[in-house]
């Protein structure tokens, strides 16, 4: 069925041939008339599956008769800035003909161009939720001749905690206006704001309710714990593995599997949050255009990246949420491409896969992996970490007998100090008062105080911990995904991502 069957204007499809577009995929097909008839619509899709222009195509054919207008009239909600920036990418290709005025809004980055923007008027925003209701308290949004509302990923911004700040947006939004909402899963959470946000939509569903991507081959190798990294050392020797993206539970994970994948010379690039924007935008560059083949990241990193032609998704560590699972294999598989996810499972991690295949009410098949024993690589990987151990204990013990020699030579220090300190023996209290516990006058890394996780500042008291007016102040600990986020400030460098719409070359149609 070619794009014009389904009521796009000529404008529109010039852009979707130079994009390179043949035909609609199945959910634009279904989606793109029911959007220019005006109705609400609840897309069910994953990032994929060319949902984006499943909206953005019949938005756009619509608003250009009007021609640019003073206030927006139609604002799409996105969960991460990623996927704002990726999603007005694709506006902006589509609308390449039309004479209307885009623009992103998102948090991370300097406002006042945004406010600008705002000023001199524009058509169609993409905006994170945060930075939005932030300028909206300032009164610099004006919502009065909003026609279309986009909620994307709703099911992620739910995940996300989102859902207050949805609320106050919707609620300053004119009542006739025409909403959207897309997500990869549809639960009762989503059914029940698409119930207040959305007037009589019409669903729109590509596969079975919460399927994964069915062009997507998935199997499961069971693996001890120990042994994963070098399961996936064995399978990125096949050069089949073109594009892989791994997906890791944690940042120190993911940073973990980066350093040996680099021990075994295989070049890889990680997307977690404690990286900075610019570092992120980095790493998908370098994936995207081939410099690295693998990609490791966290599920929140990975949200809404949208790379062609990833061939592998690799789940080193299993999901605990199906929806995660769902998500992190819709990966691959894009745009009618051909994609094998592949599942490490460790033991402790089979109640999870179990949960997985009551939700897809179906199994996942269990392969074998030839020329790699995998019981042998765990017994290995033990003996590795039990030397390390075995070498930490000996430094300890070593310091241990310097300690007792030492306080030998000084007699002992269980005598009450000159100053008549009565403090019991055997604990070194610092100016801080943490307290940690000795043996044999040596202080044991094992008996730290609760408060105290660092092994320095235990040892030396006081000194390892700032101080002001003589009392310690709070430093901030590692971050975490949320702090980090919000924290990293940063102005994309250099061209923009190469990947545009039908620029990738998937694999297509296999
Ligand atoms: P999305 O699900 O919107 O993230 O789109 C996934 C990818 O498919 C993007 O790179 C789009 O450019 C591409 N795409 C969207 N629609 C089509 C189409 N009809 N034919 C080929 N590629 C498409």
């Amino acid at each position: 069925m070619p794009f014009t069957a389904l009521g796009l204007g000529p404008k529109i499809t010039k852009a979707i041939k130079e994009a390179r577009y043949e035909e609609p995929t199945p959910i634009q097909a279904k989606a793109i008339p029911v959007v220019l008839e005006g109705r609400d619509v609840i897309g069910v899709a994953q990032t994929g599956t060319g949902k984006t222009a499943a909206f953005v195509l019949p938005m756009l054919e619509k608003m250009q008769h009007r021609g640019q207008t003073r206030n927006m009239r139609a604002l799409v909600i996105a969960p991460t800035r990623e996927l704002v920036v990726q999603i007005e990418e694709n506006v902006q290709a589509y609308g390449r003909h039309l004479h209307l005025r885009y623009k992103t809004i998102y948090g991370g980055v300097g406002e006042q161009p945004q406010i600008d923007a705002l000023r001199r008027g524009v058509d169609f925003v993409v905006a994170t939720p945060g930075r939005l209701l932030d300028l909206m308290g300032r009164g610099i949004v004006n919502f009065s001749d909003i026609e279309f509302v986009v909620l994307d990923e709703a099911d992620r911004m739910l995940d996300m905690g989102f859902l207050p700040s949805i609320k106050r947006i919707v609620a300053a939004l004119p009542k006739t206006r025409q909403t959207l909402l897309f997500s990869a899963t549809l639960s009762k959470e989503i059914e029940g704001i698409a119930k207040d946000f959305l007037k009589n939509p019409v669903t729109v569903q590509i596969g079975a309710r919460s399927t994964p991507a069915e062009l997507v081959t998935q199997h499961v190798i069971e693996v001890p714990k120990a042994a994963k990294t070098d399961l996936l050392i064995h399978l990125l020797k096949d050069q089949a593995l073109e594009m892989v993206l791994v997906f890791s539970r944690t940042k120190h994970g993911a940073d973990k599997i980066a350093r040996k994948l680099a021990q075994a010379g295989i070049a890889t690039a990680t997307l977690h949050s404690n990286r900075t924007q610019g570092q992120r935008m980095q790493a998908l560059k370098r994936f995207r255009s081939g410099e690295v083949r693998c990609l490791i990241a966290t599920d929140i990193a990975a949200r809404g990246i949208d790379v062609d032609g990833i061939s592998h998704v690799v789940n080193f560590d299993f999901p605990p949420q199906p929806e995660d699972y769902v998500h992190r294999i819709g990966r691959t598989g894009r745009a009618q491409a051909i994609g094998d996810a592949i599942s490490f499972v460790a033991p402790d991690e089979a109640d999870s896969l179990r949960l997985l295949e009551r939700f897809l009410r179906r199994g996942i098949p269990r392969r074998k992996v030839e020329g790699i024993d995998l019981r042998l690589t765990e017994a290995a990987a033990k003996q590795a970490a039990d030397l390390a151990k075995q070498k930490y204990d000996d430094a300890i013990g070593k310091r241990a007998e310097r300690g007792r020699a030492h306080s030998a030579r000084r007699g002992g220090d269980s005598r009450p100090s000159a100053s008549g300190d009565t403090r019991k023996p055997g604990r070194i209290q610092g100016r801080n008062g943490l307290t940690t516990a000795k043996r044999d006058g040596v202080p044991s890394p094992f008996a730290r105080s609760s408060r105290d996780s660092s092994p320095a500042r235990g040892r030396s008291g006081s000194s390892q911990v700032p101080q002001r007016d003589g009392r310690p102040v709070e430093t901030q600990g590692r971050s975490d995904e949320r702090r980090s986020s919000s924290q990293t400030s940063w102005k994309p460098r250099g061209p923009r991502p190469s990947t545009r719409p039908g620029g990738g070359s998937g694999r297509r149609g296999r």
